[in-house]
């Protein structure tokens, strides 16, 4: 019989994160977080339209007064040192240095904020970074070669998984759900509920932590903890990094 993963995984090292982290410790689960190595302690402003965060405001240039206009909330970046601590027992991936657009980038300077990313990172943890998530979600088609000679694994972008089978091609992975749809809660149970027969399952859960901070219908730190605790609730299924769930379904771990 095949198992079943669970992996949350969270972009760019924000302050959010700190109440995240303990959140799920307190039920358990493990998670990947993708860093920007070249931007800690970085602070903006992130304007809320629906359930989305739209518009990016840098914090020298954000009027409090003038807040009302978008709902903003924050979106700052950890310092490093604090990341290195609060990130420990975690996954830490690479999401380019500078949160790049990769199709945007010339050849050259694609690899470069993907390789001394994954150097970066390795170094300041202390191991081999081996995911990935591509900023905006984009990029997956000209960044192959570059992230084949940087090592790694897998790369998340933000299509969404048709099914709960691990991905075909890891360098161009779907996440299977982001927190903030209407039917997140439905597809996780749908997902918890299934009984897998000879192949593996997984299902990635992806999320900014400043979208807790929205606090709309659908994008809140209470549906985060009810997400949580529902996982938590299943034994039969390993909630881990995205790297731990690779590993363990690669090696054919039963
Ligand atoms: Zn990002």
């Amino acid at each position: 019989m095949g198992r079943k993963y669970f992996a949350w995984s969270f972009d760019d090292g924000l302050e959010q994160d700190r109440k995240i982290v303990s959140i799920l410790k307190e039920y358990g689960l493990g998670a990947t977080f993708h860093l920007n190595s070249s931007m800690f302690g970085d602070k903006t402003y992130e304007g809320r339209i629906g359930n989305l965060g739209m518009t990016e405001k840098p914090a020298d240039s954000f009027d409090p007064a003038r807040r009302h206009l978008l709902p903003y909330v924050e979106h700052f970046r950890l310092s490093k040192e604090e990341a290195m601590q609060l990130y420990e027992g975690f996954e830490v991936a690479s999401h380019t240095c500078h949160h790049v657009n990769l199709m945007k980038c010339s050849e050259e300077e694609r690899e470069k904020e993907i390789t001394e990313d994954v150097k970066d990172l390795s170094e300041i943890f202390g191991y081999q970074v081996t995911g990935f998530a591509f900023p905006y979600g984009v990029g997956a088609k000209q960044s192959r070669e570059a992230l084949q000679k940087a090592g790694i694994q897998y790369a998340r972008t933000i299509q969404t998984a048709k099914d709960f089978l691990f991905p075909e091609d890891p360098l161009a992975m779907p996440m299977t759900c982001w927190h903030v749809s209407k039917k997140a809660i439905e597809k996780l149970d749908s997902f918890l509920l299934a009984k897998p027969q000879e192949e593996d399952l997984f299902f990635l859960m992806f999320a900014h932590g400043y979208e807790f901070d929205f606090n709309t219908k659908e994008s809140n730190w209470d549906k985060f903890r009810r997400i949580c605790e529902r996982v938590s609730l299943h034994k039969d299924v390993t909630a881990c990094s995205i790297g731990e769930a690779f590993r363990m379904h690669e090696e054919g771990v039963r």
